[in-house]
């Protein structure tokens, strides 16, 4: 079954769809951390559907939750009326909201995908100011549809400006750090102000709290403060695209809170609807500009995402889920850290939480800037996953040159299974650094 099923979809679907392209497996079934291949063989998941499993697979109280609401007799598609359904997954999500914003916010269904919510919210904004032009940052991604995708980065004739997001990595003014973010928010500022070539009636502000297809780059708190410092003084709203870094994964319920910035609009998705799809954009009252009709969509009203979804908040906010994830990101990132000190082609280990990036360079190559980091190493990393994937250990690529190992395990994940992860982990880079 394995070869022939991997053959067929070989043949039937377009190589353009991006996840997990490379991966031979063939799921079958799967629980928390771990999935059974058509091979009979297993794998630690730490891809956990592009990090909508806060959970993992099949967890129990997201199956429970979903079961109920088949065996209730509740219709399943009744567009976006109101439901029982749904009044319980708003209470759960504003129960959760970041405190700036829960007093005042109202919630629009999208969907059913994150690139749909991230579309709202830039047509939120857009009628909200009566403005129309888009910042956002290099390497961001929000999504395929025309308006997420010009805000990251491609073509598209939605009009966006890109502005510097601070790496210490990378650094594009080669300081990193605290000054390297400092430089990014004054160019930010210069931008602004440039009244002949600077941007013109900017809409809105969108972010990503930690890029995630872009590399696994930590925002510094300090350079979210300045961003919100500069769209508050120009009356600019900011979107945090919560999308990816939302529900705990960053070890905050919401990334924003370890600024404590309140965002004017938050896009969320992926882990909102416990791994069925499920897109809402959350804002502020007074950006309720919506006539009836003027954001609609036949798939906004998924009775069994919001109730796995409900399930998932309380679950992880009842559990203190995001403070697991804070503790055991740190030190698996600390223990990743060591990999980096005994291989040359570990260039960086960084992350929030569970959401932890491990760039793969060419230790051959010489830095562009003394000092600087290696190139990076895109086919290295490709071995590193095929590697780790022998090991029985899912892992993701990103960032701008793909040479980024992507870990976003369940927020589940045991003190074991992580072990478990980081000696694989090990084992590939070892391997490929031979
Ligand atoms: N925003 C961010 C931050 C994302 O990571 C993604 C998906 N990786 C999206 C938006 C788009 O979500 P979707 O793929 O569900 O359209």
């Amino acid at each position: 079954a394995h070869e022939g099923i991997l053959r067929r979809q070989a043949a039937r679907e377009s190589a353009a769809r991006t996840y997990a392209r490379a991966l031979p497996i063939v799921p079958v079934r799967a629980r928390g951390l771990t999935i059974e291949g058509a091979d009979g063989n297993r794998y630690l998941d730490c891809l956990s559907g592009a990090g909508t499993l806060a959970l993992g697979h099949n967890h129990p109280v997201v199956l429970e939750a979903i079961r109920k609401v088949l065996d209730s007799g509740a219709p399943l598609q009744v567009l976006d009326l109101a439901t029982p359904v749904k009044d319980a997954f708003t209470t759960e999500l504003f129960r959760t909201l970041p405190p700036g914003l829960a007093d005042h916010a109202r919630v629009q269904f999208c969907g059913p995908a994150g690139t749909d919510a991230v579309e709202a919210a830039l047509k939120l904004v857009r009628a909200a100011t009566g403005r129309s032009g888009i910042l956002a940052f290099a390497g961001a991604y929000h999504g395929m549809t025309a308006g997420a995708l010009a805000a990251s980065g491609g073509a598209s004739d939605v009009r966006v400006a890109r502005l510097p997001y601070p790496q210490d990595y990378r650094c594009p003014f080669g300081v990193g750090g605290e000054p390297g973010a400092e430089l990014a928010a004054r160019w930010t500022e210069s931008i602004l102000d440039d009244t002949k070539s600077g941007v013109p009636s900017p809409a809105g502000m969108i972010l990503e709290p930690v890029q995630g297809e872009g590399g696994v780059i930590p925002a510094r708190d300090d350079w979210m403060r300045r961003m919100r410092e500069i769209t508050s003084a120009r009356s600019i709203p900011l979107i945090a695209d919560e999308v990816q870094t939302g529900v705990g994964r960053t070890g905050a319920f919401w990334a924003v809170e370890h600024s404590g910035i309140t965002p004017d609009v938050m896009v969320l998705s992926k882990a909102i609807g416990g791994s069925l799809p499920l897109a809402v954009v959350v804002y502020r009252e007074d950006l309720d500009v919506w006539e009836p009709g003027a954001h609609a969509g036949t798939f906004r009203g998924n009775q069994l995402a919001m109730a796995a979804g409900a399930a998932t908040l309380a679950y992880v906010r009842e559990n203190g889920l995001a403070e697991r994830a804070a503790a055991l990101g740190t030190r698996m990132i600390a223990q990743l850290q060591s990999l980096a000190d005994d291989f040359g082609c570990v260039g960086d280990v960084r992350g929030r939480g569970l959401m932890i990036g491990v760039e793969i360079v060419d230790p051959e190559k010489p830095p562009s800037s003394p000092g600087g980091p290696h190139p990076a190493a895109p086919e290295l990393a490709v071995a590193v996953q095929r590697e780790c994937l022998r090991r029985g250990l899912i892992v993701e690529l990103g960032g701008r040159n793909s040479s980024v190992v992507r870990l976003l395990p369940p927020l589940t994940i045991s003190d074991e299974q992580a072990s478990a992860v980081l000696n694989r982990l090990a084992d590939a880079v070892a391997e490929v650094a031979k």
